[in-house]
């Protein structure tokens, strides 16, 4: 029996919220916080490196500077020592001294719970800023990377007509419509379909035959598993 729109989005949330509860990575410190600041710390480590990486590295940067003002008075040279483990270390302490001068400068030492604030900080784009609003603002918003993009398109079967999709505005109504309206639920979702898009429904050759949402996927039906 054909499920329809709406009964193919309710699975899709709750499969994934499930799937996340099981494989996840639930013990990342940064999917544990409401802290704004400890968000975009983490964001800013996360860049050209891994999470197991910058999990070494996270909490002792938080321990030592636990606010913008404290890493914007901290001597630039210590800074880049603490973040050597995960390279470009010159280039990361620069951009994190920057982002905590313009929240201190421009925001009086807050970060904004709002969505074009958030983008005035350097280095700080939709999904950085949807990542702060939904672990420290109350805000349901989506996570729309590459990754979720792709999980997006194969299981409704939709395609952005921009080259670059993360920049779609209909792609982001789209993912906005299948987040939970519930704060923990949301933001289990969007953990879940990240983790989800990394170890099953990945890029290449994803892993359809254990995958708990092939019933109801698009991608599945007419290319991994096409009925004669
Ligand atoms: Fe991805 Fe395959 Fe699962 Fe569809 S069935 S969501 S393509 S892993």
């Amino acid at each position: 029996m054909q499920s329809t729109d709406k009964e193919r989005i309710e699975i899709f949330k709750l499969k994934v919220i499930e799937w996340y509860k099981k494989y996840g990575d639930t013990y990342l410190p940064w999917r544990n916080t409401s802290d704004p600041w400890a968000l975009l710390v983490a964001a800013f480590l996360l860049r050209k490196t891994t999470a197991t990486q910058v999990v070494k590295v996270y909490e002792e940067f938080l321990r030592r500077f636990p606010t913008p003002e404290s890493l914007l008075e901290a001597d630039r040279y210590i800074v880049e020592e603490l973040m050597r483990p995960l390279g470009i270390e010159h280039q990361r302490s620069r951009h994190l001294k920057e982002l905590a001068e313009h929240i201190v400068r421009r925001f009086g030492s807050k970060v904004p719970c709002d969505k074009e604030k958030l983008k005035e900080l350097p280095g700080v784009g939709d999904y950085v800023a949807s990542e702060v609003l939904l672990g420290a603002c109350g805000k349901p918003e989506p996570l729309l990377d590459r990754n979720m993009i792709r999980v997006i398109e194969r299981v409704f079967g939709v395609k952005s007509a921009k080259k670059r999709p993360h920049t779609d505005p209909n792609m982001w109504s789209f993912a906005k419509m299948l987040v939970p309206n519930n704060l923990e639920e949301a933001r289990i979702f969007n953990y879940g379909v990240l983790d989800f898009a990394r170890k099953i429904c990945t890029a290449k050759n994803p892993k359809c035959i254990k995958c708990p949402i092939r019933d109801i996927c698009c991608y599945y039906m007419l290319v991994a598993n096409p009925k004669p």
